[in-house]
C-alpha cells in the first residue's frame, strides 16, 4: 500500500522505517529542511522505560499551584486568553486534572512500561539492523534525590515500577557514587537514589537523521522543505494531502514555519491508501481541521549543550536531578541537560526573560552538581552553550495515541509527552503493524481499536 506520513521527526521516521521494512510505498512530508529539527532535535536523550511516571500525579495540582510564581519551576502553567487556541489550553488542563490520581496514575504508568519495554526492544533490533552510531551509552539511568521525602516517595515509585517487571532499585548515597563517581563533590547534598540498570541513553537526532536517510535510500520519498496545508477528508475518509514548497526569500527567510500566516500556495496534492499523522504538537490542529479531537498540547521544555572541559570527570550513567527535573546525559564531548515543562501555547522564543531564566537554571545546576566539568560560562563571557527549547506533544496521561482515527484512511502516532525518543522505535513498529493488519505484541489500548 501507499502511505503519506506527515512529520519528520523521531516518530514519524520510525514509522517510515517499519513501513518500508513490511514492503510499502512511503512518502514522508516535512516543513524543515532536514529530519528531526523540531522536537526531536536536542532532547534529553534517555531511552527511559523505567522513569514514565506521567507528571499527573496526585501531588500535581498543589505543586503546579505553587509553582506558577517561580520562573524556574519544574513545571509551569501560563493561562492564555481563554478562546481560540487558548480555549484547547483550558480544556487539556481539566483533562490533565482528572487524571491527577492514584488510579490513574497506576494505569497510565502501566501502559507507559508497556509500550517503553516493547520500544527498547525494537531500537535495540534496528540498531543491530542499521549499525547507526547515535552516542549510545548502555550504562542505565541514575535517579538522585537531595530530600529525604522525595527519596521516600520513590521507594513507593519504585515499587510501583517493580510490579510492573521494571528492575528499578533504590539505591544508597554510597551506592549511587560507586555507580557514577562524577557527582562526588555534590555528594554532601545527595540523600540518596534509584537506578535502572536496563535503561540507556544517545542522541535522538543523530538515530533520527540516520534512520532517514536510511528510509530515503530504501526508496521513500522524503519531501523536505513542504508544509501541509491541508488534509481533506469526505464520507468519512481520508481524500488527498495538499502541500506546498517553502520557498527562502533573497534574505534566506522562509516563507513558512509554523504560523498560519505567510503559507506557501499548493505546490502538490498527494493521494495514498493511508495517511499517518505524526506532526508532534501540530498533530492537534490538523485533526481538527478534518473533525478528529485529540487532547494534544504543546509542553514547551528547554536543553542545553555544554562542550565537556574534562572527560575523566564527566559522567557516563545518565541521570535525573529530582529536584530540579532535568535529565543529564553524556553525548560524547558534550553533556546535554533538558527539562522542566511549560504549558502555555505554541510559543518557541528563546529570548524572553523566562526563557533566559530557564536556560541559565539548566547552565547553573549543572555547575553546582559537576562544579568545573563543562564549560558553562555564558556568551558574553566566552562560553558557548547551545540553547534550544522544544514543544512535547503532551497528552493528559502521558499515552501517545497510536491507531486508527474515525476518518478511514488517517493513522495517528502522535501525542508522545515527555516519552517521544523512548517511545518511537516501539510506535513505528506498532504502527506499521495495525496498518499491515496485524496485532502488535503488547499490552496496549490502542487509538482506536476495540477496547
Ligand atoms: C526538553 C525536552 C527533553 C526531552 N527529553 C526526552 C528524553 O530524555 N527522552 C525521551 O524519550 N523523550 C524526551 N523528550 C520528548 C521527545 O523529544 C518528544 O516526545 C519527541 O521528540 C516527539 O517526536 P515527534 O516526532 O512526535 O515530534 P517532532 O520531533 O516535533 O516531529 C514532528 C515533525 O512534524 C513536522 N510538522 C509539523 N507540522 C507540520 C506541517 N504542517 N507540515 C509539515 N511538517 C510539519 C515538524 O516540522 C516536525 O519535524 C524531551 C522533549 C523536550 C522538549
Amino acid at each position: 500500500m501507499k502511505v503519506i506520513i506527515l512529520g519528520a521527526g523521531t516518530i514519524g521516521i520510525c514509522t517510515a522505517w517499519h513501513l518500508l521494512e513490511r514492503g510499502h510505498e512511503v512518502t514522508v512530508v516535512e516543513r524543515q529542511d532536514a529530519a528531526a529539527l523540531e522536537t526531536s532535535f536536542a532532547n534529553g536523550a534517555q531511552i527511559s522505560v523505567s522513569y514514565c511516571e506521567p507528571w499527573a500525579n496526585r501531588a500535581a495540582p498543589l505543586k503546579a499551584l505553587k509553582w506558577m510564581l517561580s520562573k524556574e519551576a519544574p513545571l509551569l502553567f501560563r493561562p492564555q486568553a481563554p478562546w481560540g487556541e487558548g480555549l484547547h489550553q483550558y480544556r487539556w488542563a481539566l483533562q490533565f486534572l482528572a487524571q491527577c490520581n492514584d488510579a490513574a496514575f497506576e494505569r497510565n504508568v502501566q501502559q507507559l512500561v508497556a509500550l517503553g519495554a516493547y520500544s527498547h526492544a525494537a531500537l535495540k533490533e534496528m540498531v543491530a539492523a542499521t549499525g547507526i552510531a547515535y552516542h549510545r551509552l548502555e550504562r542505565g539511568i541514575a535517579h538522585y534525590y537531595c530530600d529525604q521525602q522525595s527519596l521516600d516517595a520513590a521507594g513507593a515509585a519504585a515499587g510501583l515500577m517493580r510490579r510492573f517487571g521494571v528492575n528499578r532499585q533504590v539505591v544508597s548515597r554510597d551506592e549511587f557514587l560507586e555507580l557514577e563517581p562524577a557527582y562526588r563533590s555534590f555528594a554532601h547534598r545527595i540523600v540518596g537514589g534509584t537506578f535502572t540498570p536496563s535503561d540507556e541513553s544517545g542522541d535522538c537526532r543523530v538515530f533520527t537523521q540516520a534512520l532517514a536517510d536510511r528510509c530515503a535510500a530504501r526508496g521513500a520519498e522524503m519531501l523536505y522543505g513542504h508544509q501541509v496545508l491541508q488534509l481533506s477528508a469526505g464520507q468519512g475518509a481520508m481524500k488527498s494531502v495538499a502541500v506546498g514548497a517553502i520557498s527562502t526569500g533573497a534574505q534566506g527567510q522562509k516563507t513558512s514555519k509554523n504560523t498560519v500566516s505567510g503559507m506557501p500556495p499548493v505546490t502538490r496534492t498527494l493521494q495514498a491508501d493511508h495517511v499517518v499523522v505524526a506532526c508532534g504538537s501540530y498533530s492537534a490542529p490538523l485533526l481538527r481541521s478534518v473533525g478528529v479531537d485529540l487532547p494534544i498540547y504543546p509542553g514547551k521544555g528547554y536543553s542545553a549543550t555544554l562542550k565537556i572541559l574534562h572527560p575523566d570527570r564527566a559522567p557516563v550513567v545518565s541521570a535525573i536531578d529530582d529536584a530540579r527535573k532535568i535529565a543529564l546525559s553524556r553525548l560524547g564531548d558534550e553533556l546535554r541537560v533538558a527539562g522542566t515543562i511549560e504549558i502555555g501555547g505554541y510559543d518557541l522564543q528563546l529570548n524572553t526573560p523566562l526563557a533566559r531564566a530557564r536556560c541559565e537554571m539548566l547552565t547553573r545546576r549543572v555547575e553546582e552538581v559537576l562544579p568545573g566539568v563543562c564549560d558553562t560560562r555564558s556568551e558574553d563571557r566566552g562560553g558557548s552553550p547551545r540553547y534550544w527549547c522544544g514543544l512535547r506533544p503532551a497528552t493528559p496521561t502521558n499515552i501517545p495515541y497510536i491507531g486508527q482515527s474515525p476518518v478511514r484512511g488517517i493513522w495517528v502516532n502522535a501525542g508522545h509527552g515527555t516519552l517521544g525518543w523512548t517511545h518511537a522505535a516501539g510506535s513505528g513498529k506498532a504502527l506499521a503493524a495495525l496498518m499491515h493488519g496485524d496485532r502488535p505484541e503488547l499490552d496496549f489500548r490502542f487509538y482506536g481499536a476495540p477496547a
